[in-house]
């Protein structure tokens, strides 16, 4: 019974994934509200964790001008899409969609947060370690690409 270690020491990588920046993301998500007719919608879930995120996006011309983040799921996948809310605004569709792949590459352990603007991102760098958690933080990104491509077919088959 002695054998077993102290608490902190049994789960030694947890705070890398409840990192401060992360709880205060989660605790006060931004772009939690409803866009009025917004450019380009997705919805996506993540059924191992039960995470449901919707993403909705306002365009200025080719630019990001609101961004709203909505849904219900665990504490990485809320902060990963209030970050996304934080980033995205004042963003082209171009860099919109460089983001969303660095981020995911970023996941994927091939970039570091550092060799991008990724702000409060580098926070989720440390998720890597709990590879069933990765899922949570990419959702809303995932759903962001999804939403950036449908918006770009929108306008590809505009008359001009
Ligand atoms: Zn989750």
């Amino acid at each position: 019974m002695s054998d077993s270690p102290p608490p902190d020491k049994r789960l030694p990588a947890l705070s890398d994934l409840y990192r401060e920046v992360i709880l205060d993301h989660y605790r006060n998500p931004r772009g939690r509200k409803e866009i009025e007719c917004p450019d380009a919608v997705s919805e996506g879930q993540n059924p191992l964790c039960g995470d449901e995120v919707k993403v909705a996006l306002k365009f200025d011309g080719d630019v990001v001008k609101d961004v709203a983040v909505v849904g219900r799921g665990c504490a990485i996948s809320t902060a990963a899409g209030s970050m996304l809310a934080e980033l995205l605004p004042g963003k082209s569709r171009e860099e919109a969609e460089l983001l969303a792949g660095f981020v995911q590459r970023m996941m994927r352990g091939e970039v570091d947060p550092s060799e991008f603007d990724a702000g409060d991102l580098d926070a989720l760098a440390g998720v890597r370690q709990f590879p069933v958690r990765v899922k949570c933080a990419l959702l809303a990104w995932l759903t962001l690409a999804e939403a950036l491509e449908s918006w770009r077919r929108k306008k590809a088959e505009e008359p001009r």
